[in-house]
């Protein structure tokens, strides 16, 4: 089943949701990264947040979520365009841990809480919009729900659910996202109703962990998204499909090269006549040689000195 992002409001309660299946994202990145088992579960959740915060994105946007809390995993990063083309990174993808007394994949300890989550929003103006806030238990949704009430003030309520299976594949991966939009003008029924809306979410995103094994046992994306949304007032405001997809190309890896100061290139070249920039997102490789990097040879920065001197 391909994967897809489902959007729902009401406007009455000032509400919105979002469910995204991410399972099949979730596999390619751990293929591309070759991660281990906890990583995987880690790096699916980044992914799946990005996919969340992706809802509202439009044109060339894109959406950034970095985290590093000083755990095993290093730096962990999703992202998420417009297009819904999703990636991931991992700084170490070899990186696992004993599961939990609960046979559940240590998430948190391996992501750390010593540090913070910055979502970086790259709207095609000069400088991105990053926003930051400290790590509170490295499960990375409750991470991401309270960046969102501290840094964006939008009260939300977020779960993401990664189940990696005995053998380490991805058996499914999803999430949602609740938040509650600024609405100075309800009235006292209308208030408490959202409330309880509000109330219920945070408690379905504690047991998201079971509701993603709706997926594994081959619930479609509307059947996992009316399990957390279909007994709330919401409508729903259409579907995007998501796909684990690099943006990255040998123009952009050039470009690297480009900003490279002549001492890094010569390093870069020094014991071969071609090198490689490897894209960290998709680990694909890109090859060039010494007579594409016209910056590199130095006998010609000395030549063209001494043409001067004379
Ligand atoms: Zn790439």
């Amino acid at each position: 089943m391909a994967d897809e992002r489902l959007r729902y409001l009401s406007s009455e309660l000032g509400l919105r949701a979002v469910a995204v299946v991410t399972t099949e994202s979730v596999a390619e990145g751990r293929r591309v990264h070759q991660t281990a088992p906890t990583s995987t579960a880690a790096l699916g959740r980044i992914i799946s947040g990005a996919a969340l915060l992706g809802s509202t994105l439009k044109g060339q946007q894109t959406v950034t979520l970095r985290i590093n809390g000083g755990g095993p995993a290093g730096t962990l990063i999703g992202t998420c365009n417009a297009e819904g083309h999703l990636r991931g990174y991992i700084a170490n993808p070899g990186a696992d841990l004993e599961p939990t007394p609960g046979r559940k994949l240590d998430v948190a300890a391996l992501v750390g809480t010593d540090g913070y989550l910055s979502v970086s929003y790259d709207l095609g103006l000069k400088e991105p919009y990053v926003g930051t806030s400290r790590l509170v238990n490295g499960e990375v949704a409750t991470d991401l729900a309270y960046y969102l009430a501290t840094s964006e003030q939008i009260g939300s309520s977020v779960g993401i659910g990664v189940l990696v299976g005995k053998n380490g594949g991805v058996r499914a991966a999803g999430g949602f996202l609740l938040q509650a939009l600024p609405s100075p003008d309800l009235d006292p029924a209308s208030e408490t109703e959202r409330e309880r809306i509000i109330d219920l979410m945070i408690k379905r995103s504690e047991g998201i962990e079971s509701v993603s094994h709706h997926i594994a046992d081959g619930a479609s994306s509307e059947e996992f998204a009316q399990t957390l949304v279909g007994d709330l007032p919401l409508r729903f405001m259409g579907r995007d499909a998501l796909e684990f997809r690099c943006t990255c190309s040998r123009e952009k890896a050039a470009g690297i090269l480009a900003t490279m100061k002549p001492a890094e290139l010569r390093e870069l070249f020094a014991d071969s006549d071609t090198a490689e920039v490897t894209c960290e997102f998709c680990r694909q490789a890109f090859t060039f040689t010494r007579d594409e990097i016209p910056r590199l040879d130095p006998g010609d920065e000395n030549r063209r000195g001494e043409e001067k001197r004379r």
